[in-house]
């Protein structure tokens, strides 16, 4: 970087890779560093769910994720042979209205490509050793390869540093929660013989364990992990032999499924630890570092990219003087510990619902599943929930004025994404593009304001407020002449609002 970086993003996975790139794109002097020589090829995290997808869109990167993944058919679940249910994203209002499936390692590569192309590149083998926060900043202490020690003064500092965060104990904050004592083992590997297509999940349930299969990718590998049953060690499990692998899945799905090409093979075990608040002062904490639940659900990296994208716009609005520090920054760990909460919550739920030993309960859960699965009102919910579309902040300190009757979209939700095709259909030359990437972090006005008003608004505000209108979504024809205020990242600010509402708003936000 030749200027100065007013942001450290401590911690290159997928987290901090998408804070750094999204501080970028708003012109903002970022240096990114992580303590590893190269990036993880861990497939871990195997799936961009929709809203991921939208706010990588508005970053102008999505179409790089999805040419590079493979869309999620659906999800199925058995008890032997016998399937109970099946979840497809039939229903789901998005641009990209699927679970794209496609692993970790290949995110944080298109994720660092991003990054470069904004003229930011990750220092490896960088680690962050010591911080020292005051109230104009932050001095914290590097290592560099060869034993070179670095002391260097930051404006704001990110902890993008994983679940072991040097940034979260250097600052004393509790990670609370447990560790659940059940053993997992987890191999990628080709399966051959699945009773499912390529690109659907299934799920296992079975006396002994649950045992579940991922595809990823287009090149027919898949990902499979098994409870084994209460740890009887406070040491980790030895990893599994492919033969291990095979004899679970024999017992579990049934005759006629094998495995073959193992690439990795392991075992772990479930944290479910959050911190309270994702700020002090002039550091954040996002991502794993901030919150760490079960791989259920597959929300992990999502929430955590979903941080950064929250965090991003408001740290750039403040590091460019264009709007007040305190409103805005307070805002990040309202309304994302909320939504960790409720993440952790649910995975936590689905984890112990797979994990039943009972047989009554075991009974009782497979035939509540495939009764409740077959409503299209309970399929069409989970789907929401799962794609992360349903993620809101109804209690938001930013939320402003709601003047529109109840059914239409409220300040704190997400305002509805069209399809490209629908988006370029309403757009008039006065008008913008819903999700086109911008360079700035800027508040937008949606539905029909009058044009003069809109040119004052657009005087008074032109550090805070995009000049042209955006179209609303076909879902939203109906509304008449309801106008809304969006953020930066798509949520609403203010529903159903006049020029004088939306003013009022944006004038508290000026510095
Ligand atoms: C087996 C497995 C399966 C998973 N499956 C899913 C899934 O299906 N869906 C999902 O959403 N999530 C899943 N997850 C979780 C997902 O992998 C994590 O949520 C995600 O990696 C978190 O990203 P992060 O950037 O916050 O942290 P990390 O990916 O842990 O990255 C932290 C980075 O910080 C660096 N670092 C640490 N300390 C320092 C330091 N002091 N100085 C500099 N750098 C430092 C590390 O080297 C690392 O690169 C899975 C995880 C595992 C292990």
């Amino acid at each position: 970087m030749t200027k100065q970086p007013q942001v450290l993003v401590a911690g290159a996975g997928p987290v901090g890779l998408t804070m750094a790139a999204e501080l970028a794109r708003y012109g903002i002097a970022v240096r990114i560093i992580d303590k590893a020589f190269a990036p993880s090829d861990k497939s871990k995290a195997l799936v961009v769910w929709s809203r991921t997808l939208e706010l990588l869109d508005r970053a102008g990167c999505a179409d790089r994720f999805v040419a590079a993944g493979m869309p999620a058919g659906g999800a199925n679940f058995f008890h032997g042979e016998k399937r109970l249910a099946r979840i497809t994203f039939e229903g789901v209002e998005s641009p990209f209205p699927y679970g794209l499936l496609i692993p970790q390692s290949e995110t944080e590569r298109l994720l660092i490509d991003h990054l470069a192309s904004l003229g930011v590149t990750v220092e490896r083998g960088v680690e962050l050793s010591a911080i020292r926060p005051d109230a104009t900043g932050v001095s914290v202490g590097l290592h560099h390869p060869g034993g070179h020690a670095e002391t260097r003064r930051v404006d704001w500092l990110i902890g993008c540093d994983g679940a072991h965060s040097v940034v979260r104990k250097a600052l004393g904050l509790n990670f609370t929660g447990e560790a659940l004592q059940t053993d997992w083992i987890l191999a990628d590997l080709h399966l051959d013989g699945l009773p499912v297509p390529q690109n659907e999940l299934a799920i296992y349930f079975h006396a002994e364990g649950v045992l579940a299969t991922f595809p990823f990718g287009r090149n027919g590998r898949h990902r499979i992990i098994a409870d084994l049953g209460r740890a009887t060690s406070t040491l980790p499990r030895p990893d599994p032999t492919l033969a291990e692998i095979q004899a679970v899945i024999d017992k579990r799905a049934g005759a006629g499924v094998t495995v073959r090409d193992p690439v990795w093979l392991s075992t772990f075990r479930i944290n479910e630890r959050k911190v309270a608040d994702y700020r002090k002062g002039r550091v954040f904490l996002a991502g794993d570092a901030a919150h760490i639940h079960s791989p259920a659900g597959g929300q992990g990296m999502n929430t955590g990219m979903q941080d950064a994208v929250n965090l991003a716009w408001k740290l750039a609005l403040v590091c460019r003087r264009e709007a007040r520090a305190d409103p805005l920054l307070d805002s990040y760990s309202a309304e994302r510990s909320l939504v960790g909460e409720e993440v952790l919550r649910n995975a936590g739920r689905l984890t112990r619902l797979a994990l039943l030993r009972n047989p009554l309960a075991r009974h009782l859960r497979n035939f509540l599943m495939s009764l409740v699965m077959r409503l299209k009102p309970v399929r069409r919910r989970l789907a929401q929930r799962l794609t992360e579309l349903d993620i809101a902040y109804p209690d938001s300190p930013l939320n402003g004025h709601r003047c529109v009757p109840n059914g239409l979209p409220a300040p704190g939700e997400r305002f509805p994404v069209e399809a490209r095709a629908a988006q370029s259909d309403a757009a008039s030359p006065d008008t913008i593009s819903p999700d086109a990437p911008t360079s700035k972090p800027r508040f937008t006005v949606a539905g029909n304001i009058d044009g003069s008003e809109m040119e004052k608004l657009a005087a008074r505000f032109g550090s805070l407020l995009h000049p042209a209108v955006q179209p609303l979504p076909r879902s939203l024809a109906s509304a008449g002449a309801a106008v809304w205020l969006l953020r930066p990242d798509g949520y609403i600010a203010i529903a159903g609002c006049d020029a004088e509402t939306i003013g009022a708003y944006l004038e508290k936000l000026l510095p």
